[in-house]
């Protein structure tokens, strides 16, 4: 689908296009990020029950699926996950700065390719994936990966989309801290 194309198909679904850099942007996207957000603080504040009030809507937004009983006993991860993330904002400048939002792109499952390759050595090795590769995840001490399929129990979800997994990376930065062997920015 080309860009005009794109364009087309999120006015029809209500988005509105701001003529910025070549990505799709939308303030339809900030309001979700904002919406997660909210419910992210409301977690933290009833320390971490608040997800098991609104099992499905967890299930949905962490692991792509309403069907909660199937993921209602990884919910304690995911609010553990929270607290340490945050402190970790607070506290580490280093990892703040890593950190970086883009608040009004749309949703990612892979990286700007405008922005980060792959390099031409893990190429010829691993070819395009990260081949069962999880270091940038154990970098921060993340608790949500999956170590049987060697990659993220949240893969694919709202949660990993919107936010810093899915368009992960995206400047040499990241790369840097995350110690991330495959990909460097352009
Ligand atoms: S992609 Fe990695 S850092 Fe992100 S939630 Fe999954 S395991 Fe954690
Ligand atoms: S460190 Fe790089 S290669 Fe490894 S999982 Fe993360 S993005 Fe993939």
């Amino acid at each position: 689908m080309n860009d005009t194309n794109k364009a087309e198909l999120a006015l029809e679904q209500g988005h509105v296009i701001l003529p910025l850099r070549q990505s799709q942007r939308s303030l339809a996207y900030l309001a979700k990020r904002v919406a997660f957000l909210m419910l992210y603080a409301v977690n933290m504040a009833t320390l971490g029950l608040f997800v098991y009030l609104v099992a499905p809507v967890t299930s949905f937004l962490a692991f792509n699926d309403i069907r909660f009983w199937r993921h209602i006993h990884q919910f304690h991860k995911l609010s553990y996950r929270m607290f340490t993330h945050t402190i970790a904002l607070i506290t580490n400048p280093t990892y703040s700065r890593a950190f970086r939002l883009a608040w009004l792109d749309a949703p990612r499952d892979a990286p700007d390719r405008s922005e980060v390759e792959v390099k031409q050595a893990w190429k010829l090795e691993h070819g395009e994936s990260c081949d069962g590769c999880v270091h940038c995840c154990e970098r921060i001490g993340c608790n949500l990966i999956d170590h049987e399929r060697g990659g993220c129990m949240l893969y694919g979800s709202f949660f990993w989309r919107y936010f810093t997994c899915g368009p992960f990376p995206q400047n040499q930065f990241q790369i840097d801290y995350y110690q991330c062997p495959k990909w460097k920015a352009r």
